[in-house]
C-alpha cells in the first residue's frame, strides 16, 4: 500500500499495548487511524516480565487463555535473610505472552479499521507553525510524509517523538531503573507464584523476580537504580550472581535489558496536535515497574479525548487535548503520584529493616497475611515510614 495516499485522523507511532489501545478505541468511534510500528513484527521482541494483574487486564479486554501462559495466585516475598513470606492474592494475576497479547491487541484495533503498518520507522515531525501536524519517515526503503489531525507519540521508554515537540520527557537518573531479564528453561518452579526477592544485593532499589511461564520455563530478571547499586556493578552482573546461586543448571532462551522509567508522569502529556501515551509520557507505576495496564489505561483515555475533539469538529489544540491530561490526573495519576512517593520510601529500606518486616510478618498465621498487613508491619518495624505515608497524604 502507498503510504501517502491516504489521510488519517490520527496517526500513531508505536504498536505496543499503549498505541494498539489508543487505536483500538479511536478506530471503535469511527476515525481514520494508521499504525507505525519500527519492527518487523508486533510484539517481537518483548521486553517485559510479562506480569498482569487480572482486575487491570479487564479493565480493556475479557481474558484470552491464549494470551496466557500462567495464572497467579499466590505471593512469595523473599527478605534478604532468606525469609520467605508467602500468601494468597486477593485478586488473581498473569504471565503472558507477550508476543501473542500485543499481536492480539493490533488485531483487535485492525479489526476495526486501524491500519497497522509494520517496518514503519518513524524519523521526524512535521510542524506548521507550532502545531504538529505530521510524521517523516522510511517505509520499506522508501521516505515518507504523513499528515494527520493528531499524531500520537506511542513509542516506548525511548520516546523521541515528544522530545522532538518540544515536550520535557527527561527522566532523572534517580528515576531510571535499569533492568534486565533472562527467559529460562529448564527450571523447576511452582506454576502459581509470583516470587519477588527484596535486597540492597540482591537488587539495590529495585527487586528480583522469577515469574513462572508454565512448561519448565520462567521470567527471571530485575531492576536496579544506579542510586543504589555498587559502583561499576551492572545489571547484568546482579542477575548473573543470583542465576548461579540459585538456578545453575537453567538454560537461557532470550535475554533483553531495558529502562523502566519509575518516574511521575511527564508534565505536559500533550502539545498542539499531539499526545503521548504509554512508556513515552512515563505512565509506569512507580512502585511496580509495571505499565502495561498503566500505558493502555492512558492509551484508551487519550483515545477518547480525540475522538470527542475531531468528531465535535474542534481543532486539535493543546487546550482541547489537555482534556486527556486532567482526566488522566484524575483517574490514573493521583495513584500515579502516591507510588512515586512510596517507591521513594520503600526504596531507602535497608536490609536489616526489610528483615525485621519479614520477621514480623512471618509470625502472622498465613490466612491472615495481606500487603496491607504487610505494610502496617512495615509501618510498625520503620515508623519512619509512617511518616512518609502521612506526608503522601497530607500532599506534602
Ligand atoms: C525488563 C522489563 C520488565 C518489565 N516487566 C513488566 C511486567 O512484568 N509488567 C508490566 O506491566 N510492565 C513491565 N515492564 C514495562 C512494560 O514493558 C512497558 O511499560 C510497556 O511495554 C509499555 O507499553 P508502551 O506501549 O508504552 O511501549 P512499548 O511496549 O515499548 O511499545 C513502543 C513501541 O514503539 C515502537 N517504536 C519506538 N520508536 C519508534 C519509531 N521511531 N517509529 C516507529 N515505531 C517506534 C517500538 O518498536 C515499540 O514496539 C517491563 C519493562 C522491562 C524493560
Amino acid at each position: 500500500m502507498n503510504l501517502i495516499s491516504k489521510k488519517f485522523d490520527c496517526i500513531i507511532v508505536g504498536g505496543g499495548p499503549a498505541g494498539s489501545t489508543f487505536a483500538d478505541i479511536a478506530s471503535q468511534n469511527g476515525l481514520s487511524v494508521l499504525v507505525l510500528e519500527k519492527d518487523r513484527e508486533i510484539g517481537v521482541p518483548v521486553r517485559c516480565g510479562e506480569a498482569v494483574s487480572d482486575k487491570g487486564l479487564r479493565i480493556f479486554h475479557s481474558v484470552e487463555k491464549e494470551w496466557i501462559n500462567s495464572i497467579i495466585t499466590r505471593i512469595r516475598l523473599v527478605a534478604p535473610n532468606e525469609t520467605a513470606i508467602e500468601f494468597d492474592l486477593n485478586e488473581s494475576g498473569y504471565i503472558l505472552d507477550r508476543k501473542i497479547f500485543d499481536l492480539a491487541l493490533a488485531k483487535k484495533a485492525e479489526d476495526n479499521g486501524a491500519i497497522i503498518k509494520t517496518e514503519a520507522y518513524v524519523n521526524g515531525l512535521i510542524f506548521d507553525e507550532d502545531k504538529v501536524v505530521g510524521v517523516t519517515g522510511e517505509y520499506q526503503g522508501e521516505s515518507f510524509s504523513l499528515t494527520a489531525k493528531i499524531i500520537v507519540g506511542a513509542d516506548g521508554v525511548e520516546s523521541r517523538v515528544g522530545r522532538w515537540a518540544g515536550l520535557s520527557t527527561h527522566v532523572k537518573l534517580k528515576d531510571m531503573e535499569s533492568a534486565i531479564q533472562k527467559t529460562v528453561t529448564g527450571i523447576d518452579v511452582e506454576n502459581h507464584i509470583f516470587e519477588f526477592y527484596l535486597s540492597r544485593n540482591w537488587a539495590p532499589g529495585g527487586y528480583l523476580w522469577v515469574f513462572p511461564k508454565g512448561k519448565r520455563s520462567a521470567n527471571i530478571g530485575l531492576a536496579i537504580s544506579g542510586l543504589y547499586a555498587k559502583e561499576g556493578k551492572s545489571a547484568y552482573k546482579y542477575l548473573q550472581e543470583f542465576l548461579n546461586r540459585k538456578y545453575p543448571n537453567v538454560s537461557t532462551q532470550t535475554i533483553i535489558a531495558g529502562g523502566v522509567p519509575v518516574a511521575k508522569t511527564v508534565k505536559n502529556m500533550v502539545t498542539e496536535g499531539l499526545m503521548l501515551v504509554g512508556d513515552a509520557a512515563h505512565t509506569v507505576n512507580p512502585m511496580t515497574g509495571g505499565g502495561i495496564i498503566s500505558g493502555m489505561r492512558s492509551g484508551l483515555l487519550a483515545a477518547e479525548t480525540a475522538v470527542s475533539v475531531i468528531k465535535s469538529g474542534q481543532n486539535p489544540t493543546k487546550k482541547y487535548l489537555q482534556k486527556y491530561e486532567k482526566e488522566w490526573h484524575k483517574i490514573g495519576g493521583k495513584n500515579h503520584e502516591k507510588f512515586y512517593r512510596i517507591k521513594e520510601s520503600i526504596f531507602r529500606f535497608e536490609d536489616k529493616d526489610l528483615n525485621r518486616i519479614a520477621d514480623g510478618i512471618a509470625d502472622i498465621p498465613e490466612n491472615k497475611r495481606s500487603l496491607f498487613k504487610l505494610f502496617s508491619i512495615a509501618v510498625a518495624k520503620k515508623p519512619s515510614l509512617l511518616l512518609d505515608v502521612a506526608r503522601l497524604f497530607a500532599g506534602l
